[in-house]
């Protein structure tokens, strides 16, 4: 089974149509979300319905949650909330409700998915050292977690010196964010599974940035949201 994980769309629709593009001459069985699908740019209700209709499932990102049950709000950097806000009055109800109702953990096809960490996926932990990534193997019972959240890239394993995804060890993958990448390669970031090979590819898209960009501007929302998907930060 091929599978295609994509997450931390964060309303950028330029950047999710150039993504489901790439997917679609992959041949994959699903494409799993990973939350974070509105927040920071200018077209949450298309992305809702895109994730709605393209996705297997999706769980709930802090975003999502910020915007759907105003839960966390208060907790984002400014320019967030202020996109925060203008999302939520982008939304229908029935889309509102649909982020307010995500899961905070998924597992399916084998696999598990959730925004942040797999341990206690509420408090949006962000998995960027050794000792909080071993602290998550336990938290979930599949040989792969895929995560997302900090916007980077990123392969973990269980044990120390794997340098590749193989067969035998468990790994909490970062498959990185379609909407707003922060590793300074400013092209969108999703990621695909074989699980007949065991093969994991992340898969870099180039889309119009300048196009959400402008979305931005139209948007009226903080000017800082465009000019770091130029950069990629
Ligand atoms: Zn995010």
């Amino acid at each position: 089974m091929r599978v295609a994980i994509i997450s931390d769309i964060h309303s950028n629709l330029q950047a999710l149509t150039a993504v489901l593009r790439s997917i679609g001459t992959r041949k994959v069985d699903a494409i799993y979300c990973l939350g974070d699908i509105v927040g920071y740019g200018a077209d949450p209700a298309t992305c809702v319905e895109l994730v709605r209709k393209e996705c297997k499932a999706s769980v709930r990102g802090n975003h999502d949650q910020a915007v759907a049950l105003d839960h966390g709000l208060d907790w984002l950097p400014k320019d967030a909330r202020k996109a925060a806000i203008h999302n939520r009055l982008a939304l229908s109800d029935a889309q509102l409700e649909f982020l307010g109702r995500l899961e905070y953990t998924h597992v399916g096809d084998g696999f598990t998915f959730v925004h942040a960490s797999p341990k206690n996926p509420h408090q949006w932990t962000r998995v960027e050292s050794l000792h909080v990534a071993l602290d998550q193997f336990e938290a979930f019972d599949t040989e792969i977690c895929f995560m997302g959240h900090t916007h980077l890239p990123a392969v973990l394993s269980d044990k120390m010196g794997v340098l590749r995804v193989r067969e035998g060890n468990r790994y909490l993958i970062n498959v990185g964010s379609v909407g707003q990448p922060r590793d300074h390669d400013p092209r969108a970031s999703y990621g695909v599974f074989d699980s007949d090979s065991f093969h994991y590819e992340l898969v870099r898209v180039p889309y119009d940035v300048e196009g959400a960009i402008d979305r931005i501007k139209s948007e009226r929302l903080p000017r800082r949201l465009g000019k770091r998907l130029r950069v990629g930060e």
